[in-house]
C-alpha cells in the first residue's frame, strides 16, 4: 500500500539499533503512549507502574528520576511535582480533609504556611504553628484531629536546627494517627538520613541542589511505605500534576555532581560564615554548623554536612535601609530567591515579618546562599559592600 509522505513520515519502519549505551538518560517525551492492542489498553495499570499508560503517569525518563530521588533520600517511592511548593501542597491535599488539623513549625518555608492560611483554611482544615526549637510547644498542640505534622531542618532563613528526634517522638506518642512530613530541601538527602530518623515522607525542592542550575522548577515527594505512597499517588494523578521532560533530564544530569556541589558549597558557606562571625557589623551569624548558632548541638548530633546557606543579623545600630544598601553594593552576590545554583545570592529579611511567634532577632537579617564562585572572591565582595557602613554619610 503506497502512502502519502505525511503518513510515511509518521509510520516509518526504521528502528534504531539496540545496544547503544551512554552516560545520559534519554529524554522520553509523551502525552500519548501506544498500547500494542486493546487488551493492553484495558489491563495496563498506571498505579503499579508495570507499564507505561499516559505521559502524565510517566515515561522511562521520569521513572528513572523517581527511582534515583527515592534512593538519594533513603525512601522507596517518589512522585514528581511541578515545583517544590506544589509537592508541599500535594501532601496537604492528599492527607487532609475537612475538620482535620495540620501542624507547622513557625520557621517553615513561608509559602507552605501561606497555603495553609488560605486554601487549607477555606476547606475547613485548621493549621497551628509550633516553635521548632521547643518540642513541648508541639506536644501541646497534638490532638486526635491532627493528621499531618510538618518538620523542617534547618528552619527557613533563620536556620535554627531542631531536635528532630524529640519532635518525631512527641508526635508518635501524642498523635499516633498523624503522618510526619519533612521538607528535606536543605539536607538534600546528603546532610542526614531522614527516614532513619523516622519521618514518613520527605518533600524536596529539586529546584535547588538536585538541579544545581538555577534554571528549572521541580519538586518531589518520597515515601517508604506502599499504602502512604498510594494515597499520595492517587491525589497526584487526580490533580494532574506533570513535569516537563527536558527539566527531568536536566535534574538527572545534575544528580551525579550533587554530592560534590553540596560539599563545595558547604565548605564555602562555613568559611564565609566564620569570617562573618568575626566582623563587627554583625550581631550574630546563623549557620547550624557554627557553635553558638541555634540548635548547633542538634545539627552536630544529626548531620554530617550542611547546605551552603547562612544568615547574618546586622547589628542594631544599622537600619534596614543600610542593610538594603549593603545588598545593593554586592557585585558577585546577586539579589534573588532560591539557592543551590552556580551564582551566589543575597536577600535581606525582616525577621518579625516571617513569623507568627516572637523571634529573638531584632536586627535586619541578610541571607546568603553560596554558589560555585571562589570563596575568596565572595569574601572580598562582601568586604567591599560592608565598607559602605563605615563611610561618612
Ligand atoms: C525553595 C523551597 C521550596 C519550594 O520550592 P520551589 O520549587 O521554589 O517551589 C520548598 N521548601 C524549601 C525549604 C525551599 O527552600
Amino acid at each position: 500500500m503506497s502512502q502519502d509522505r505525511s503518513t510515511s513520515l509518521i509510520h516509518h519502519d526504521y528502528v534504531p539499533p539496540a545496544g547503544f549505551g551512554s552516560p545520559a538518560v534519554a529524554v522520553h517525551k509523551a502525552s500519548t503512549v501506544f498500547f500494542p492492542n486493546t487488551a493492553a489498553l484495558r489491563t495496563h495499570s498506571w498505579l503499579d507502574k508495570s507499564a507505561y499508560t499516559y505521559g502524565l503517569h510517566g515515561t522511562p525518563t521520569t521513572f528513572t528520576l523517581e527511582a534515583r530521588i527515592a534512593s538519594l533520600e533513603g525512601g522507596k517511592q517518589a512522585l514528581l511535582a511541578p515545583s517544590g511548593l506544589s509537592a508541599i501542597s500535594l501532601v496537604d491535599i492528599a492527607l487532609l480533609g475537612q475538620g482535620d488539623e495540620v501542624l507547622l513549625p513557625d520557621n517553615a518555608y513561608g509559602p507552605g504556611k501561606t497555603f495553609a492560611r488560605h486554601e487549607l483554611k477555606s476547606w475547613g482544615i485548621t493549621h497551628r504553628v509550633y516553635d521548632a526549637m521547643d518540642p513541648a510547644s508541639l506536644e501541646a498542640l497534638l490532638t486526635p484531629q491532627v493528621k499531618l505534622v510538618w518538620v523542617e531542618a534547618a528552619g527557613s532563613v533563620t536556620m535554627e536546627f531542631p531536635d528532630l528526634r524529640a519532635l518525631i517522638a512527641a508526635v508518635r506518642r501524642g498523635a499516633p494517627q498523624a503522618v510526619i512530613a519533612l521538607d528535606n530541601t536543605w539536607g538534600a538527602g546528603i546532610a542526614f538520613d531522614a527516614f532513619a530518623l523516622g519521618v514518613d515522607l520527605t518533600v524536596h525542592a529539586l529546584t535547588k541542589y538536585p538541579s544545581g542550575g538555577g534554571d528549572l522548577l521541580m519538586g518531589s515527594v518520597v515515601t517508604a511505605d506502599e499504602t502512604l505512597y498510594r494515597r499520595l499517588a492517587l491525589a497526584h494523578s487526580r490533580l494532574g500534576l506533570g513535569v516537563g521532560l527536558n527539566d527531568v533530564e536536566a535534574v538527572l544530569r545534575g544528580l551525579p555532581s550533587l554530592p560534590l556541589r553540596y560539599a563545595a558549597q558547604d565548605a564555602a558557606g562555613r568559611q564565609l560564615a566564620r569570617w562573618c562571625a568575626q566582623r563587627p557589623e554583625f550581631a550574630r551569624v546563623l549557620h547550624p554548623a557554627l557553635p553558638g548558632s541555634p540548635g548547633h548541638e542538634h545539627w552536630a548530633d544529626t548531620c554530617s554536612a550542611a547546605a551552603g546557606l547562612f544568615t547574618v543579623e546586622l547589628d542594631l545600630r544599622y537600619s534596614p535601609a543600610q542593610a538594603d544598601a549593603v545588598v545593593d553594593a554586592l557585585k558577585l552576590f546577586r539579589i534573588g530567591w532560591s539557592w543551590g545554583g552556580p551564582v551566589s545570592l543575597a536577600v535581606p529579611y525582616d525577621a518579625a515579618s516571617l513569623r507568627s511567634r516572637p523571634v529573638p532577632y531584632r536586627g535586619t537579617l541578610i541571607r546568603f546562599s553560596l554558589g560555585l564562585e571562589a570563596v575568596e572572591d565572595l569574601q572580598a565582595d562582601l568586604a567591599q559592600a560592608l565598607d559602605l557602613l563605615h563611610r561618612a554619610p
